[in-house]
């Protein structure tokens, strides 16, 4: 059983809010939750990476339950398992009740927590709680970064921002694209190490594409990006993506994260451009320690990070929470106790 530290607001808990993603009534969602171990089951001395675990650590609960034996678990892809179970799914009248991360106590299972390093600072944890594992999980599908690439990141939400942090320590030269309508946002990717900030909502398509294309050729990386990575969530985000890849480019494809309807591309960019398409979706609990480790690199990092976290609310404001994180208005969200 865990107490509550913070729990983040997710972009798709406000989809579960608004109905475009679907969910079982009579449950609890929430599925960022960093809490502090306040009792263990029997027998229990480890979380689920074999870390030592006691009472009074702090650790973030993975709310993923990969089956384990279908094809793409047997492959050791368990963040594309085609049977997922999630631990927040059981309804809240079930034994132990606590399943979701909207609550000030959560009953897990000790095989889905990581545990948080001491040095490591509860706010910067929570900040990226998912959107950081998510992005890791992306990157690593693609084959990470080499640390010389140019990155397009489009979005400025939590997934886009912790993905500029992420490129930014890598060495690679970084572009972020948000909008002027959540104007912290765009500032906190200048901070994380986009060295190009662009408001879509002021700079139109053509000129944006136009400092992309004219930053890649100064960089010596041919016509466009290495590598665009998708964090809108907006389907309309994807055909300016593959306009803006280089040749051999990579696209990274982990933000559409609802059923938000299609958009029209121009697949000929596919081809001409030789391009690769990376979707992702989930994370492995690795990605989760890869997370922590990164955190740890340095203490500069872990105040960029945490700092992201703009707005807390206790679980009373449930419903102010989500409007703001729906209006775009928080960087990043989170209730605390
Ligand atoms: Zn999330
Ligand atoms: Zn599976």
């Amino acid at each position: 059983m865990l107490d509550l530290e913070a729990s983040g607001i997710c972009g798709t808990d406000v989809h579960f809010h608004d109905g475009t993603l679907a969910l079982d009534p009579g449950c609890i969602i929430g599925h960022e939750f960093v809490g502090r171990v306040r009792a263990l089951g029997e027998g229990v001395t480890g979380d689920g990476l074999g870390q030592t675990l006691a009472v009074g650590d702090c650790c973030i609960a993975c709310i993923a339950l990969p089956c384990g034996t279908c094809f793409c678990c047997r492959q050791g892809e368990t963040a594309s398992c085609l049977s997922f179970g999630v631990t927040n799914a059981a309804p809240a009248a079930a034994p132990p009740h606590f399943h979701g991360g909207y609550a000030e106590l959560l009953a897990q299972p000790a095989a889905t927590l990581v545990r948080v390093p001491a040095d490591v600072s509860v706010a910067a944890v929570a900040a990226f709680a998912c959107a950081g594992p998510t992005c890791i999980r992306a990157f690593a599908f693609a084959g990470d970064l080499r640390g010389d690439e140019l990155v397009v990141v489009q979005g400025t939400g939590p997934v886009g921002l912790f993905a500029v942090a992420w490129a930014a320590a890598r060495g690679c030269r970084v572009v972020a694209i948000g909008s002027g309508n959540s104007p912290r946002r765009l500032q906190m990717a200048a901070r994380l190490g986009a060295t190009l900030v662009l408001d879509y909502r002021s700079v139109p398509a053509a000129q944006r594409q136009e400092q992309v294309r004219e930053l890649a050729a100064d960089l010596g990386r041919g016509n466009g990006a290495d590598v665009v990575f998708e964090a809108t969530g907006a389907p309309g985000a994807l055909p300016e993506g593959l306009e803006l890849l280089r040749t051999l480019g990579t696209y990274i494809v982990p933000g559409q994260y609802s059923s938000s309807g299609a958009v029209a591309i121009r697949p000929e960019l596919i081809t001409f451009k030789a391009l690769r398409i990376i979707g992702s979706g989930q994370y492995k609990l690795g990605d989760i320690g890869t997370y922590l480790a990164f955190l740890r690199q340095s203490a500069d990092l872990q105040q960029d990070l945490a700092a992201c976290v703009t707005h807390r609310y206790p679980l009373a404001q449930v419903n102010q929470a989500l409007a703001d994180v729906a209006a775009g208005t928080c960087v990043k969200a989170v209730f605390v106790p």
